[in-house]
Formats: C-alpha cells, sequence, structure tokens
C-alpha cells in the first residue's frame, strides 16, 4: 500500500477520497486554488499545496502543477476523483512518466471510451450491445438524414464528443431533422470543439441503468447496477441501487456485458458501464443497449458501497498499489436497498438556476449518510459545482429506504443560500418513484407539482415571524443578567423581501416571549436542546422551529426542506438615525436606563453629534442627532429608566434651514 497520495480535486470527492485512504494509514496531500485555502479537503488533509487561481484552468486543470505537488510532497500515487483531471489520457501519461502511479485505468483505456463513436464499434466488436443507430465517418447532412430514415423516427442526434447532455436534439419527424442536426453540430463545435456526431434510435420509455465494474487490467467483476433514472435535463438528480423491478437474468445479461466492455479494454480500477433501457414493457434482456463507459468513480458510487459494504476508494487503492481484485464475482452480494439525493445550492423556482452563498448553517439528521465538501461558514463560490451534499440512505427494502430519505431530507439544515432541498423532499414522497415506476421523463412530466410551494395560512406565517421576533429579541441561550421582576417590553424590527415586520415582545418567563404583532397576541416559547447561534421556538405549541441567528440575518428552517425564511434585524439606533431625517424628536430604541445627556436647551448641534447616552442590555448605545438643529428640549433627566419609543430630546431646525 502507498505511505502517502496525492488528491487533485476539492469538494465531497477529494474528502470521501481522504476519508478512506487515512483509514488505510495513508497520508494524504490536497491540493487546493487560491478560492479554496480553508476548504474542508484542505483540513482534512495531512498536508496541502496552493496550486494557482480560483478558475479551474488555473487550478484543478493544472496537470503539471499537480504533479510538481505530488514530486514535492512525496506523495507516490494520485487519485483523480471525478471531474477536472480524472478522464484525461494524457494526464494520465503525465503522471506515470514523473514516475508516480495514477489511480485509475491505463491511458489507453479513456482514450478507448473518449469518443461515443469509437466506443460504440468496439463495444458491438466485444459482444455488448449499442443502440442501434448509424456511427460512422461519412458526416454530410444528406447521409446522416438517410440514416435517421432508416433507424426509424424518433431519433437522436448525439455529439460524438458529448458530455452533460450537450449536443444532443431528439428529432421526431423528417421535416425538424436539418435544422437539429445544424443546432446540435453547432452546441458540439463550441462545447468540445469536434461537430462530429452519431444517429441513434430514440428509446422510449427509456431507463438509465449502469453497471458499476472494477477491473485489474484483465479480469473484471460487477457490482451490481444503480438506476439513475430520476433526472432533469439529463443531469442525474436522485439515484438508487439495485434498480427496480430487475430479474436475475437480466442483472446477469448487463453485469455480463460490463464485464465484457472492461475486459475488452484492459480495465483496471473503479468504471461504470452505463446503459439505457427500453422500459417501456418492463425489464427486458434484449432491451438493453450500451451508451457510454465512465472510467473513474461516479458521484453516485456511495449507493453501491450501501449495497455491498464495499468501500469502493479502499478498492481503488490496492488495486493501484497492485493488490489483487480483493473479491470474486461469485463472493459479491447485494444487502438491502439504497438511495442518494445530490442537494444542490440552486434556485429551482428561477429553473433550476445555480446558486451562491454563505453557508450559515448546515446539519444532516443522525442516521443518513451525508457526503459534504463543506461546513456552516462555508461559501458556495461561482467557480465550481454548487453540489452541498450527496444524502444516502440504506435500508432492507426498498420502501424502507425511501421512507429514510424521506425522513433524511426532512431533517436536513440548511441555510444561508437557496437549495433544491424542497424539491427533493417532494420527490421522496412522489407516488410513481415510491412504486418504482421510474423513467428519464418522470421528473419533467410532474415539474409543476414537484417545484410548486404549499400556500401556508395566514396563521403559519405568523408563527414564522413570530419565531424569528423571538429569536432576535432573546438570541442568546440563558438569559443570565436580565431582571425580570416585572415584565420587560421592547419593539424588534425585521426587513425582509416583503418589506418590514415590527413586534413588540414582552419577557414573560426566562424562556417564554409575548410577541405582539399585527395586533394579535403570539406566545413563543424555547424549544429543544438547540445551542446558539440556532435556537428552537415553539410558537403557541406548534411543532418547534429551528431559527439560525447569522449576524444580523435570521434563518428560519422551515419543515420538509421548505425555503428558509430570511428576515434582517434592523439596528434600532440606526433606524432612529434615519427616522431623524424627518421626525425631530430623538426616541428611545429600546427600554434602557439613561446614562448621560451630553447637551441642552440651546446647543446648536450637527448631524452625527452625540445627545445621549443609553444603558439597556448591559450594554451602552449612544443617540446622536439624525440632522443638523438646535436642542429645543431635554425631555428625559439622568438616571431615568425609560421604554422602548420613549421621547428623549426634542430637536428644531436652525432658523432660516425651514421649509421656506
Ligand atoms: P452525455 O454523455 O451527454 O451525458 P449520454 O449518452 O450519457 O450523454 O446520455 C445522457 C442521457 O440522455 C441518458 O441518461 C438518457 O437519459 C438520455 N439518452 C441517451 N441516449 C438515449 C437514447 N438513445 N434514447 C433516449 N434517451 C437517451
Amino acid at each position: 500500500m502507498f505511505r502517502k497520495i496525492l488528491i487533485a480535486n476539492r469538494g465531497e470527492i477529494a474528502c470521501r477520497v481522504i476519508r478512506s485512504a487515512q483509514s488505510l494509514g495513508v497520508a494524504c496531500v490536497a491540493v487546493h486554488s487560491d478560492a479554496d485555502a480553508d476548504a474542508l479537503h484542505v483540513t482534512l488533509a495531512d498536508e496541502a499545496m496552493p496550486i494557482g487561481g480560483a478558475r479551474p484552468a488555473d487550478s484543478y486543470l493544472k496537470g503539471d502543477a499537480i504533479i510538481a505537488a505530488a514530486l514535492a510532497t512525496g506523495a507516490e500515487a494520485i487519485h483523480p476523483g471525478y471531474g477536472f483531471l480524472s478522464e484525461n489520457p494524457d494526464f494520465v501519461e503525465a503522471v506515470t512518466a514523473a514516475g508516480l502511479v495514477f489511480i485509475g485505468p491505463p491511458a489507453d483505456a479513456i482514450r478507448a471510451m473518449g469518443l461515443k463513436d469509437a466506443a460504440k464499434d468496439l463495444m458491438a466488436r466485444a459482444g455488448v450491445p449499442v443502440v442501434p443507430g448509424y456511427q460512422g465517418a461519412e458526416q454530410s447532412p444528406e447521409r446522416l438524414v438517410q440514416e435517421a430514415e432508416t433507424i426509424g423516427y424518433p431519433v437522436l442526434i448525439k455529439a460524438v464528443a458529448g458530455g452533460g447532455g450537450k449536443g444532443m436534439r431528439r428529432v421526431d419527424r423528417a421535416g425538424d431533422f436539418a435544422a437539429a442536426l445544424a443546432s446540435a453540430k453547432g452546441e458540439a463545435a463550441t462545447a468540445f470543439g469536434n461537430d462530429r456526431v452519431l444517429i441513434e434510435k430514440y428509446v422510449e420509455k427509456p431507463r438509465h441503468i449502469e453497471v458499476q465494474v472494477f477491473g485489474d487490467g484483465t479480469n473484471a467483476v460487477h457490482l451490481f447496477e444503480r438506476d439513475c433514472s430520476l433526472q432533469r435535463r439529463h443531469q442525474k438528480v436522485i439515484e438508487e441501487a439495485p434498480a427496480p423491478g430487475m430479474t436475475p437474468e437480466m442483472r446477469a445479461a448487463m453485469g455480463g456485458a460490463a464485464v465484457r466492455a472492461a475486459e475488452a479494454i484492459g480495465y483496471s480500477g473503479a468504471g461504470t458501464v452505463e446503459f439505457i433501457v427500453d422500459a417501456s414493457d418492463g425489464l427486458r434482456v434484449d432491451r438493453f443497449w450500451f451508451m457510454e463507459m465512465n472510467t473513474r468513480l461516479q458521484v453516485e458510487h456511495p449507493v453501491t458501497e450501501a449495497i455491498t459494504g464495499i468501500d469502493l476508494v479502499e478498492w481503488q487503492l490496492r488495486v493501484a498499489a497492485g493488490e489483487p481484485l480483493p473479491l470474486r464475482q461469485q463472493d459479491l452480494a447485494i444487502q438491502g436497498h439504497a438511495f442518494e439525493a445530490r442537494l444542490y445550492a440552486e434556485d429551482v423556482p428561477a429553473g433550476f438556476l445555480p446558486a451562491t452563498g454563505r453557508l450559515a448553517h448546515l446539519a444532516f439528521p443522525a442516521g443518513v449518510r451525508a457526503d459534504s465538501g463543506v461546513r456552516a461558514g462555508d461559501t458556495i463560490s461561482p467557480w465550481y459545482d454548487p453540489m452541498i451534499a450527496k444524502i444516502i440512505t440504506h435500508g432492507a427494502t426498498r420502501a424502507v429506504a425511501l421512507r429514510q430519505l424521506e425522513r433524511g431530507l426532512a431533517g436536513t439544515e440548511v441555510a444561508g443560500t437557496v437549495t433544491n432541498l424542497a424539491f427533493l423532499h417532494a420527490l421522496s414522497r412522489h407516488e410513481g418513484f415510491a412504486s418504482g415506476d421510474v423513467d428519464t421523463g418522470l421528473i419533467a412530466r410532474d415539474l409543476d407539482a414537484l417545484t410548486a410551494t404549499p400556500p401556508r395560512d395566514h396563521l403559519t406565517c405568523a408563527a414564522e415571524v413570530t419565531a424569528l421576533l423571538a429569536a432576535a429579541a432573546l438570541p442568546g441561550d440563558a438569559l443570565a443578567g436580565f431582571t425580570i421582576w416585572q415584565p420587560m417590553g421592547w419593539i424588534v424590527s425585521l426587513a425582509g423581501p416583503e418589506g418590514e415586520v415590527s413586534g413588540r415582545i414582552t419577557l414573560a418567563a426566562p424562556n417564554r416571549a409575548q410577541v405582539e404583532l399585527g395586533g394579535q397576541l403570539f406566545l413563543a416559547e424555547r424549544a429543544g436542546l438547540v445551542t446558539y447561534p440556532a435556537s428552537g421556538w415553539s410558537v403557541e405549541g406548534r411543532a418547534p422551529m429551528k431559527v439560525v441567528t447569522d449576524g444580523a440575518r435570521l434563518h428560519v428552517l422551515l419543515p420538509e426542506g421548505r425555503p428558509v425564511l430570511v428576515l434582517d434585524r434592523i439596528d434600532p439606533l440606526d433606524r432612529q438615525t434615519q427616522a431623524g431625517v424627518g421626525g425631530d424628536v430623538t426616541l428611545s430604541p429600546m427600554p434602557g436606563l439613561v446614562k448621560s445627556v451630553l447637551v441642552a436647551a440651546g446647543d446648536v448641534v450637527a448631524a452625527g453629534d452625540r445627545l445621549a447616552v443609553l444603558e439597556a442590555m448591559k450594554m451602552e448605545h449612544t443617540l446622536t442627532a439624525a440632522r443638523d438643529g438646535v436642542v429645543a428640549e431635554v425631555l428625559v433627566a439622568v438616571g431615568a429608566q425609560v421604554e422602548a419609543g420613549a421621547a428623549l430630546i426634542r430637536l428644531e431646525a436652525l432658523s432660516g434651514d425651514g421649509e421656506g
């Protein structure tokens, strides 16, 4: 086994690899961009090396800088994670040339699978079923349209260099072919610098079922299948293993084909063979076809780990270090069922737009596996993939694992950025999904229902605002220092996207506040063992809500992952200054003791001059003049105890400064 490896990646996959490597006693070197200097993967690693600027092209894609870092730190091998350089055969060759081990397949195996047309030809020769179609060199529009006729509509045009669903067009009739071809070629040329396409039969009611394989360079085994049919615009959203409705015959046929695919290219390490399955009539052995092979660890590998009990990163390290495959095919078995949901910082109502933001809070419930590369306080930056975490559950049956997923998503707390949490939660409760009737069109068909925000009644909204007001008024855990011989009352104001709300807070007991909101009284009680900066509040006996305080910003976490309600506390002293622009009376922003009065009637003051000092909540607050003027009247004396809103000092305009 290696003594030290370098992880040429960031985020959750870097953290995931580090954890397994360290548990094997292997030291880890992290590399990071300037934007990631304090990232979680850097903290977890034994050593870290900066490799350049925030843009991937300036850091995580700089193969030479990464190899130099490995040599400088004495790492013996490089784990590429997924994305970035993981499927770049030139990088693999450079790593090997530098005398290091690449933890992954040989460069030739990556090249063989790099282009979809060559891969399809190779697979067909190895006896792996491929989607019927045309993947020839002749690319004239006349030839392509003629091939489409032969295949029969609907067809799919695919860029041979494609990835991530780019350069792909479905065509339903001959009349649309020319336009679709032109746009697919244009997109492919821009995205991949290669405008060659292939044409294949469009599979109706398609399911995406992929097989995890593992090779030692000669032989391969498969670790069963994953179903990734829950997709949005060809992007996976929730994955599971095994595939619903899978039969032993179908599994043997698909597993066998995947092993043949891996062995045909002398594969070593972890890989995935992706198949498209026509599920219009159940799963049938003559209705699955090779789509492509991903020559790396996949994002969704944890569901396979959950059902096999195998640590795939451990296998990767052992095989790369020269050990044989740890288990034979007959030693591998499936236990139970697993799901993975991908939690993203994205704005679902805005069309799933990637989002950014600083995470004020991030917590996962016990009993789920959460693979994440960020913690509370970290920023989801615009530079990298906005995935926050993968939530993985495992149960004895599919129904149990799905209930666990629903529970896991309901218990996941994230504040500071918009997320797809509510969407994932709605999916976990989708009836068709629950019955196992999945295909790649499910999300698109039910998108409206899956993204609808359930209407909330007036009382629920008021309760949420009350929880925020109570948390803003009583932020700490204990109320030590407060004298509660008599109820204290003060006004708290919060600003949100829909304007401002103010509530009058009266302390009824150390952990209980009465909040007057819009003329109605609500009782808010501190609930649960929640520690600052979070606090739990039960309003009028309802289920407790958690409020997270992040400076002046307060987030209330709503049930079922519904979008977090965020309001900003308005500093009463700022307000005083603003309010003073129109009014001439300085009001006490909170209940307190007048410590000193710094002006007398007749004094001329300029905006910003100190007028009085108030002691409240164990702190001194200086009240300043909101505008230039003359002190007309001092309405309080030093030592006076004043209520929130009490008039303290009245200013008058300087003569000649009037409206006239
Ligand atoms: P990419 O490399 O761009 O991700 P893939 O070939 O992996 O493209 O296909 C992505 C997705 O497109 C699949 O998961 C499936 O949902 C859909 N798809 C691909 N080929 C077909 C086909 N022949 N018929 C129907 N859908 C397909």
